[in-house]
């Protein structure tokens, strides 16, 4: 496939970065992950506005402006021949002589973007549901940056991996954030129940757009974190992310999640976020 690095695109095998980007060193950088259907980026104003407060959210100037990072999209998209595409970039705070964790006064950031076919979700998934535990929020306090540096959220998701689950819901403090790789959905007593942005939680793209069907659905909304026991007497849960859309949790830490099959709210949601899908790429 064909990447972009510093400038330039070329194919992922020559893609070649110093041992002394502070990305290696210190995982200082952030990230986007955008999906991209039919050959066009989803979402993308939200994950570009995002990639600006996570830059923000490290002292890190933008080095493009958005119609450059648009139209570099766009050609990384064509490159890598269209169609259904996981867009990957990051940018990180790039290379000083020395490893200091001060930030080396004249920074040149180090871009990289990568695009790679988006993974079609298994039919299983949307059919049964997927399997989660819980596990402690081991992350840090400004969990709203989408940091390059994910060594919690591996170590959590190995977690479930391990447990043969599908994703980890994380609990701080007996409360509910979001899921190691997702923001997560508690449907409740008719309440639909995911916690407000703020330091705890990356505010997904896909979340927006959830709460945007939601509100057209006429769901009640509370923008809160579930408590743990509502975590485990809710009717459903769900997960969402940009390359996973919004999948039915059926089975939590081993026991079933209300009925055990994928609930009727998250049936019409998801249905609602197909047409949605077809509607915004026309
Ligand atoms: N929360 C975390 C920790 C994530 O890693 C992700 C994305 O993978 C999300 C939430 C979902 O964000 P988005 O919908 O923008 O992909």
């Amino acid at each position: 496939s064909e990447v972009f690095l510093n400038g330039q695109f070329m194919p992922a095998q020559a893609a070649q970065i110093s041992v002394m980007d502070r990305g290696y060193l210190f995982g200082d950088g952030v990230y986007e992950v955008i999906p991209v259907y039919a050959g066009k980026a989803f979402l993308l104003a939200g994950h570009l506005a995002r990639l600006q407060r996570s830059l923000d959210g490290i002292d890190l100037k933008n080095p493009l402006d958005n119609v450059s990072w648009q139209t570099l999209i766009q050609d990384l998209i064509a490159r890598n021949q269209g169609g259904d595409q996981a867009v990957y970039l990051q940018i990180t705070r790039g290379s000083a002589p020395q490893r200091d964790h001060v930030f080396p006064p004249a920074v040149l950031p180090g871009i990289f973007m990568m695009s790679n076919p988006l993974k079609p979700i298994p039919e299983h998934w949307l059919k049964t549901g997927i399997d989660a535990i819980t596990v402690p929020d081991i992350r840090w306090q400004r969990c709203d940056i989408k940091a390059i540096s994910l060594l919690a959220n591996c170590l959590m998701k190995q977690q479930a991996e391990a447990a043969g689950a599908q994703e980890a819901l994380l609990l701080r403090a007996g409360r509910l954030t979001e899921g190691a790789a997702s923001n997560t959905y508690v449907f409740l007593d008719n309440v639909l129940i995911t916690a407000d942005t703020g330091p705890e939680i990356l505010a997904g793209i896909t979340r927006e757009l959830v709460l945007q069907l939601a509100e057209e659905a006429g769901l009640k909304v509370s923008l809160r974190m579930a408590t743990e026991a509502e975590l485990h007497r809710a009717d459903e849960i769900w997960v969402s992310s940009s390359t996973k859309e919004l999948i039915p949790v059926t089975k939590l830490d081993g026991k079933r999640v209300g009925s055990g099959s994928p609930g009727p709210v998250w049936q019409d949601l998801f249905q609602r976020f197909q047409n949605k899908k077809q509607e915004v790429q026309a």
